[in-house]
């Protein structure tokens, strides 16, 4: 705990999964004194040993269950398709009272995996930190990753009010703003805002691969023209997004359809030489730039590869 704090907001926070956005809460816990004491766990003895190595928690546990034992608030941040096998694995551990919450991309496949083996007595509120980049690992995590990004909350019907005040606080306390959704509405949303742009990024950079080898070496050569903003979203953990589009199928299909129709409109505009529709649609998303901007959730710095961004 951070020295001359105030009383932390939790006794002791279980991490279970201990990559970029577990160590990223890790060490903004640490620095902001959030947690008396914070006990780690992972799948791998390689990666629990890195976290112990940066002084990640105050303990390290290879068992999740023991891991979890007597914590206060647990926080499973691993991949979304691994989330029912960790909750079978906690469950023995985890005391009546507790919080538990995740950090999945996907909110419905999540609960669905979870859900059945939370034991009574136990808070479960399922969460999203819209905060990342393209990096995984205990190295990865940086304590301001969430300053300033929304953290959304998919309670069930069911859910303790107090609770749910309690974690909103926690992730206000590390940087977050708040939003509670229902968890289909935030696999919409999120499909559209995460989902296909990643997809969208792995097709192309996929197409570019495959191109005859003259024609790639120039492609990475001349990155600097489109491309290489795609290459950092399509750098992004394959486990994790392979696990994304699996638990987040049927939004994804919706949104991929939807893509493909105005795709197709575009492709149309532009045979058809529609030069003022096309300067119409150019027009209007430069708006959406904007928009992004006002809401402070990029800046108008012009971007030569985010060299503004704290380094991880
Ligand atoms: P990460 O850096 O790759 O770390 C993943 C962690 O999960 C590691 O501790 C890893 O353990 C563990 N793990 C991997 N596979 C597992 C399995 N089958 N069973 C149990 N543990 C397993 O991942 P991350 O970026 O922190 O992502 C974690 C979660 O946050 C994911 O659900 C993701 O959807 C969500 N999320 C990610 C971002 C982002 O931008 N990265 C943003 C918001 C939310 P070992 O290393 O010990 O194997």
């Amino acid at each position: 705990m951070a020295e001359n704090s105030p009383e932390p907001l939790f006794e002791t926070v279980a991490l279970i999964g201990i990559g970029l956005i577990g160590s990223s809460l890790a060490r903004v816990m640490r620095e902001r004194g959030l947690a008396r004491r914070i006990v780690i766990s992972t799948r791998s003895s390689a990666t629990l040993r890195r976290a112990q190595e940066l002084a990640l928690g105050d303990a390290f546990e290879a068992d999740a269950a023991e891991a979890v034992r007597g914590a206060d608030l647990v926080i499973v941040s691993v991949p979304v398709g691994a989330s029912g096998d960790v909750a079978k694995a906690i469950a023995p551990g985890l005391k009546p009272g507790a919080t538990l919450t995740d950090v999945g991309s996907t909110k419905r496949s999540v609960i669905n995996q979870m859900a059945p083996h939370v034991p009574a007595g136990v808070h479960f509120i399922p969460g999203h930190p819209i905060a990342g980049t393209e990096h995984s690992g205990p190295d990865a995590g940086f304590a301001t990753l969430f300053d300033g990004r929304w953290c959304i909350l998919t309670p069930l019907p069911e859910a303790n009010a107090a609770a749910v005040t309690k974690l909103t606080a926690f992730w206000q306390a590390c940087g977050s703003k708040v939003d509670v959704m229902d968890p289909d509405h935030h696999d919409t949303v999120l499909a559209i805002t995460s989902h296909l742009p990643h997809i969208i990024a792995y097709n192309i950079v996929g197409t570019a691969d495959d191109l005859a080898t003259d024609t790639k070496s120039e492609v990475i050569k001349f990155s600097a023209s489109g491309f290489r903003d795609f290459t950092r979203l399509a750098a992004s953990d394959p486990v994790m997004w392979r696990d994304v589009c699996l638990h987040n199928r049927d939004a994804i299909l919706d949104m991929l359809s939807r893509f493909s129709e105005d795709l197709t409109a575009l492709r149309r505009a532009i045979r058809r030489g529609e030069g003022d529709t096309l300067h119409d649609l150019f027009t209007r998303t430069r708006a959406i730039r904007r928009s992004i901007i006002d809401a402070g959730q990029d800046t108008a710095a012009p971007d030569f590869g985010r060299l503004t961004t704290p380094k991880p």
